[in-house]
């Protein structure tokens, strides 16, 4: 019998160059085992536009195809195996609402420069795009957050408040400088507020795989663990970040793992993200370094990418019957404005 891996196998071989297959690293092994490219979303988006192949299939969450149809070439088809899997994170930031808060927020004449986690629809990346700001993504925020505080009187910074806060923190911004907004249907809850004069605004937010680990699981690690290395992503709260050794982007902490295993033989290190990659990197660095995950953390629409709708889609491209991801010609103009705002300040 004919398994779902041998059938890939051979659909990849049909399509030959026709064919791109790019996983996110939060994908299971079964996925990612027939990647072309893996990568967290900077490495992901800034590999797009290298791309000759017809088709790129984005095994990843709906915000990631949308930027990788965005990128991609005129004519090339973006498909998602599975378009539910949609980032809960990514709808915390509506675009017509973000539209509203804006509009409040710069009525009196301030300049308000938004600044957009790369976690986000292309509706709002749109808005952001209008409103003179730009994407980031865990990886660059310090270096965006600076560029978008010298352009304006204040930042909107939305949808991860989490990362918004660790992120300032590396600024040095004290916590006087910023503001958590309270966002209702309508707009700003609280339209009066003096608070919305502080530089950093920062949209309510927040990744609730990663918000849900806790210092008590840090403290709990330690103890189990003595002269354990512990390490998170900045997406969990600044009090688990605080307790941890470092914290950085996903790329940070897949490198910051390697230097262990090679520098560091036999230590432990416990990583605070999501637990496909952690599992991952324990099996890459097994032998060397033991690598344990601080808590239990995966993200159920990730895990909506699978292996069987990853070998349907590919047979779906092959018979010509596929239904490629469809971005809304209006929103690309502004939506790419807000993402080459990224790439050329990180260039
Ligand atoms: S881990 Fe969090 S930020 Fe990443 S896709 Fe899942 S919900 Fe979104």
């Amino acid at each position: 019998m004919r398994t779902l891996a041998s059938a890939i196998a051979a659909l990849k071989k049909e399509l030959g160059r026709d064919l791109c297959i790019m996983g996110h690293h939060y994908q299971n092994d079964r996925v990612v085992a027939h990647c072309d490219i893996t990568g967290d979303s900077l490495e992901l988006a800034r590999q797009v536009p290298g791309i000759e192949a017809a088709h790129i299939v984005f095994c990843g969450v709906y915000f990631m195809g949308e930027s990788a149809a965005l990128l991609a070439k005129p004519g090339q088809a973006v498909h998602l195996p599975d378009p539910a899997a949609d980032c809960m994170m990514s709808l915390m930031s509506p675009a017509g609402l973000a539209r509203r808060v804006l509009e409040q927020l710069t009525a009196t004449g301030r300049r308000i420069v938004p600044l957009a986690y790369v976690n986000t629809t292309l509706a709002l990346k749109a808005v952001v795009g209008e409103y003179g700001g730009a994407v980031c993504t865990s990886a660059n925020a310090e270096t965006m957050l600076r560029w978008a505080l010298e352009r304006g009187d204040g930042v909107l910074f939305l949808p991860d408040k989490h990362l918004g806060r660790n992120t300032a923190e590396k600024l040095g911004l004290a916590p006087e400088d910023q503001h958590i907004l309270k966002v209702s249907g309508q707009g700003l809850a609280e339209p009066e507020s003096a608070f919305l004069g502080r530089p950093l605004l920062l949209w309510p937010g927040c990744c609730a795989i990663h918000a849900r680990f806790t210092p008590a699981q840090v403290a709990d690690a330690r103890a189990a663990h003595p002269g354990c290395r512990i390490t998170a992503h900045p997406e969990c709260r600044p009090e688990v970040i605080h307790a941890c050794d470092a914290a950085g982007s996903t790329s940070f902490l897949i490198k910051d793992a390697a230097r262990l295993a090679e520098k560091a033989p036999g230590s432990t290190l416990i990583i605070g993200t999501e637990n496909n990659l952690v599992a991952r990197l324990a099996a890459r660095h097994a032998g060397r370094c033991r690598i344990l995950p601080l808590g239990r953390a995966f993200c159920p629409d990730m895990a909506k990418v699978t292996e069987e709708k990853l070998s349907a889609t590919l047979s779906a491209i092959a018979r010509g019957q596929a239904a490629p991801l469809q971005v809304e010609a209006a929103l690309c103009e502004p939506a790419r404005l807000s993402l080459t705002r990224m790439l050329e300040a990180c260039a």
